[in-house]
């Protein structure tokens, strides 16, 4: 049987598919089995931000796999403990925990939150609209969108949903219960849009001003992705809790909570583990990722951003009743499109002329392309997106 009638028949069928086999990637680059070649705008929804097999992070993950991968937590390990370290000296004084995915991660932020607040009789939640933290019950529950939410009731409770931008509504639901506030700086799912500063100040404010603890997903805007290491660095916002996955195992499995460094030493001892999380695989690998993002690293991607940018804004000057809003974030784009462009066909058309991209919001093109990307696949983007909207205008006019 071909893998793909193959898949059909064996797995799930929880996710719609792209009708490709992948077998091969380097860089930016993947093959299928038909040996075609495609620019990948996805880097596997913003995980392989160094691109496919780095070669630093696969010399680093099979150095380790000649020595030991895992041996649980009831031991000490080097790699956890150094990337522990690493961590901490790029975000703020803290302590780690290591899980493995974006929503254990989240989940285990929760079970902090909760930790800290029932004993200071704080239990309530703020969590955004639009927002997405994930797929097990707790963060769909946290998930502010309801396409994820439904029929899987009941949910946990205790949790409040705000309208981002809205001020009034934040006051509004923060009251002396808050034990704290979810939030991403910019909700990529959601579509690509960032918070705003004076929104941003005012979680600040009333964080202090009530005593709750600001937690920060940074599952899919940290790793390099929006130009800095993590994106909260960029909005002057100071998270109590910042949750990592995606980027930083550039596809290895790994997660990772950061806590201020009381709140880390307040969690008792036994409330939680996790069984693989912070092994000497996934450790060794992050390693080599958050040795590699160093300054010139994201001084680079802040550049390929800028070009990137200015290339959208000149296509949008040729077609403004196609490309509504481009909003640029480091390396996370999103692309408002007119109705009559629907993403989805969008998504086709470029995977047609071999470009993997990816949706986001309402009708929202967005793209993640590996921060390695040079000058020359973002002209190679721009010419295939200039040919798909003048088509596009071709048949409509
Ligand atoms: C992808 C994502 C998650 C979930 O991560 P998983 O590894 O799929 O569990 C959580 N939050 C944000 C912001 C994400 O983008």
């Amino acid at each position: 049987m071909h893998t793909i009638e193959m898949a059909e028949h064996y797995l799930i069928p929880f996710y719609k598919r792209t009708p490709l086999v992948i077998t091969k990637g380097k860089g930016c680059y993947v093959w299928d089995e038909k040996k075609r070649r495609y620019l990948d705008m996805t880097s596997g929804i913003a995980v392989v931000n160094l691109g496919h097999r780095h070669p630093r992070v696969v010399k680093a993950l099979q150095h380790q796999a000649k020595r030991i991968w895992h041996i649980s937590n009831l031991f000490y390990q080097k790699p956890q403990t150094e990337l522990a370290e690493k961590l901490v000296q790029r975000s703020f004084d803290g302590m780690v925990f290591f899980a493995n995915s974006g929503a254990e991660a989240n989940d285990g932020a929760l079970k902090i939150a909760r930790l800290w607040g029932n004993k200071r009789g704080k239990t309530k939640v703020i969590a955004l609209q639009q927002s997405f933290h994930g797929r097990t019950i707790a963060t769909i529950s946290l998930t502010g969108q309801e396409k994820y939410k439904k029929g899987f009731d009941p949910l946990l409770g205790e949790i409040v949903f705000v309208t981002p931008g809205n001020i009034e509504e934040l006051r509004q639901a923060w009251d002396d219960t808050v034990c704290a506030i979810f939030l991403e700086v910019i909700q990529c799912e959601g579509g690509v849009k960032a918070l705003s500063k004076p929104f941003l100040d005012e979680v600040m404010r009333l964080s202090r001003e009530k005593e709750s603890l600001i937690i920060i997903d940074e599952v899919q805007t940290g790793m390099g992705r929006t130009g800095t290491l993590f994106g909260y660095q960029q909005f002057g916002i100071e998270p109590d809790i910042i949750t990592l996955a995606k980027g930083l195992g550039n596809g290895f499995p790994v997660a990772a909570i950061v806590v201020r460094r009381p709140l880390g030493k307040e969690m008792p001892q036994g409330m939680h583990a996790s069984t693989f999380g912070g092994n000497f695989l996934a450790c060794a690998v992050a390693n080599a990722v958050l040795d590699t993002m160093d300054e010139s690293f994201l001084n680079r991607v802040q550049k390929m951003s800028q070009y990137f940018g200015q290339q959208l804004t000149e296509l949008q000057k040729k077609y403004p009743a196609f490309l509504l809003d481009i909003r640029v974030y480091g390396l996370m784009i999103g692309i408002d499109l007119a109705k009559e462009l629907p993403v989805a066909e969008v998504i086709e058309r470029f995977l047609a002329k071999g470009i993997l991209t990816l949706r986001a919001g309402e009708n929202t093109l967005r793209l993640a392309p590996p921060l390695i990307i040079h000058e020359k696949e973002i002209q190679s983007f721009i010419k295939a997106f200039d040919t798909l909207l003048q088509e596009k205008q071709g048949r409509t006019a």
